[in-house]
């Protein structure tokens, strides 16, 4: 890679983007009030020097107030896996708002056991709750393990992410041990004092920090999503489940993000038998929303345990969690939007995707892979590609991604701004994917010219 040329390539995209994108830049530029100048921190996560402002957005559509509409494969980085406002979920939540009017009154309405059956129906697991967010799913699965093993810590994958909890930003450092992930911020405690840490993929590390007999839960993602895709080679996530069995720890799968392998995610698609499940943000289908699910006898044990406070101010719940308008956008997305012929049609279309990426590197030698999980799609800068959470931070390219994002964006496309990750939704479209094959292969041709 010439370092001159991607950077001047760069600078020249950053200032196409001033002058494509005047509006945004100016309320940007106004936003005195905002932390950050935006309503969440991370949306300064972005190519060049502002966000795009969001005008509206529909199925695979997105428009920014500068008036130019981008083809969106970035689908909220999953939270709008659905598509943009699809019109069942925008049915079931005006008719619950506007129509019955109700949104949290703390009294449960029956679409929850609908959902409940229906992602028993794709999971597994016998029993769910719900919550607002994955994290808090997280969370409350985290102090559920540690309730019913009496064990302290928590085990995760270097490089994981599952949300702000705070027991998950450990990684590997550099001696094998634990160590705090770079940047976290105000962190309650040293997060070795609740948490262990091994490499995806690596069974050796993951049974020697298990063999402490500490660990009350193993929480992780079938397949890494937020460091690139990291898939599990053959006969890891079966030895995770039998060492987990062996070491009396729980095994929590979190299919927040490889929902998109399938209806039920990488634990129905790979037969896997997680103890408990969280998810969250697609299932909404744009309205917050998250779930966490656990086997009928964990279920049972805790419900009779007289000291675990579960209905009031024991840790575990929120009042907004399972409120009305959020489980009846639950059961729109899941009863008409996210449907198995719905995940069959997007993991076409990302296989269609793939191959493109698959043949603009080809055509430039490029060192790259790319890697698929269902519906979701990613490249990362590194071949073959990496096989742990560390090895895939190695392989990321800052000035690379923001290049490639812009010009994208530039041109009318956007991917996901933490990854090279794109996500296909029940209404994007072939032409969809040729337009980014076509500006892929525009963008490395200029690259490697
Ligand atoms: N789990 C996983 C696997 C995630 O990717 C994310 C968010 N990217 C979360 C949990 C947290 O989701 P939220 O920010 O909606 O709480």
């Amino acid at each position: 890679m010439d370092r001159t040329r991607l950077h001047h390539l760069l600078v020249r995209e950053a200032a196409e983007a001033e002058r494509r994108n005047p509006r945004s830049r100016a309320a940007y530029d106004r936003a005195d009030h905002l932390f950050g100048r935006v309503p969440m921190t991370w949306m300064n996560k972005t190519a060049g020097a502002f966000p795009r402002y969001l005008d509206g957005a529909r199925g695979a559509r997105v428009t920014d107030i500068d008036g130019h509409e981008y083809i969106d494969f970035c689908l909220g980085d999953t939270g709008a896996m659905a598509g943009h406002s699809p019109a069942p979920v925008a049915d079931a939540v005006r008719y619950r708002f506007a129509e019955t009017g109700g949104a949290t009154a703390m009294l449960p309405t029956e679409d929850a056991e609908w959902v409940g059956a229906e992602l028993t129906r794709r999971f597994g697991l016998a029993r769910w709750s719900f919550s607002l967010t994955a994290t808090d799913a997280n969370r409350w699965a985290i102090r559920l393990a540690r309730a019913v093993t009496d064990r302290p810590k928590i085990l995760v994958n270097s490089y994981c992410y599952h949300g702000s909890v705070d027991e998950s930003l450990i990684v590997v450092g550099p001696d094998g041990h634990g160590a705090a992930r770079p940047g976290n911020v105000g962190a309650p405690c040293d997060v070795t004092l609740t948490s262990r840490v091994a490499e995806f993929n690596d069974l050796e590390q993951l049974e020697r920090e298990l063999a402490h007999g500490d660990v009350a839960a193993v929480l992780m993602e079938p397949a890494l999503t937020n460091i690139g895709i990291v898939l599990p080679e053959p006969g890891y996530l079966a030895g995770v489940r039998a060492l987990t069995r062996t070491y009396g720890s729980l095994l929590i799968n979190d299919e927040t993000h490889t929902f998109s392998a399938g209806p039920g995610g990488c634990t129905a698609a790979w037969g896997l038998e997680p103890d408990l499940l969280t998810i969250g943000k697609a299932i909404g289908g744009g309205i917050p929303a998250g779930a966490y699910g656990l086997s009928a006898e964990l279920a049972d044990r805790l419900l009779g345990r007289a000291d675990l406070d579960l209905v009031d101010m024991g840790g575990v719940g929120g009042t907004l969690a399972g409120n009305a308008l959020s489980v009846a956008a639950m059961r729109a997305t899941l009863e008409h939007v996210l449907t198995d012929d719905a995940f069959a049609r997007m993991a076409k279309l990302s296989e269609r995707f793939e191959s493109g990426v698959q043949a603009g590197i080809d055509a430039h030698a490029l060192p790259w892979s790319v890697s698929r999980l269902g519906a979701r799609t990613e490249y990362r800068f590194a071949d073959p590609s990496p096989r742990t959470g560390t090895e895939s931070e190695a392989a990321a390219d800052a000035e690379l991604e923001d290049f490639l994002h812009l010009y994208l964006a530039n041109r009318g496309i956007l991917l996901t701004p933490f990854h090279n990750m794109a996500l296909m939704c029940p209404d994007t479209s072939d032409q969809d994917v040729d337009a980014h094959t076509a500006l892929f292969a525009q963008a490395l041709a200029e690259l490697t010219a």
